[in-house]
């Protein structure tokens, strides 16, 4: 029997909305969604493992795999390079699990372009406010810098216009909860039905 492949989720949001605690709490519930690690040249923050936050390489590495045809999408973000890895995430969906990628909009948009069947969702703030009050929280930075945060994390937010789904971060749960019912949802809808029920329809057709 046909297996249905998994769904494709984009899923973006501005620095420190909270995507990595929404997504760490969706993974807990949820045993049939997979996140992608994707590669990076970026330096490794004190506490991240190479092969489970990202997978840490040069540029030249980087290169090698876009010459190569490996990344399903990268992008330039803060001056360092981001990709996903398309092989992990082609077997994932083959399998019939959900494939979460968690990646900023540039690579967002080249994901819709190639993949126009793929869910986007964009996680928000609950206010500009909030978010602020969040960067400032994170890191000791300069008020400059915290500006700077706040310009580039208000860019991203324009960005949300071109997802699928908005979802507000007021609570982790309640982003969890509401990401589910979209999964839920669009499993239903007409072109992704599964095997047995395409094989319905196609009957019903040949009995009218
Ligand atoms: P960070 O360096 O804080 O882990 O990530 C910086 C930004 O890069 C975040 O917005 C994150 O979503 C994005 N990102 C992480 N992995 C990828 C990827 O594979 N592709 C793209 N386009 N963006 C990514």
């Amino acid at each position: 029997m046909r297996m249905t492949n998994g769904l494709l989720l984009v899923f973006s949001g501005p620095s420190g909305v909270g995507k990595d605690t929404v997504l760490h709490e969706l993974l807990h519930q949820n045993d049939s969604v997979r996140l992608s690690v994707s590669a990076t040249t970026r330096s490794p923050r004190p506490g991240e493992i190479d092969g489970k936050d990202y997978f840490f390489v040069t540029r030249e590495h980087f290169q090698e795999m876009i010459e190569r045809g490996e990344m399903l999408e990268y992008a330039e973000y803060c001056g360092n390079y981001y990709g996903t890895p398309a092989v992990p995430v082609r077997e994932w969906q083959e399998q019939g699990l959900d494939v979460i990628l968690e990646i900023e909009v540039q690579g967002g948009a080249q994901i819709k372009r190639k993949h126009p069947d793929c869910v986007s969702v964009f996680l928000l703030p609950p206010s500009l406010e909030v978010l602020e009050s969040r960067l400032r929280h994170r890191a000791s930075d300069t008020e400059e810098v915290i500006q700077k945060r706040m310009e580039s994390a208000c860019g991203e937010i324009l960005e949300a216009k071109h997802y699928d789904y908005l979802i507000v971060n007021d609570t982790v749960d309640h982003a969890v909860e509401q990401i589910c019912s979209i999964l839920c949802a669009e499993k239903l809808r007409f072109g992704r039905a599964d095997a047995d029920i395409e094989r319905m329809l196609n009957y019903a057709e040949t009995i009218t």
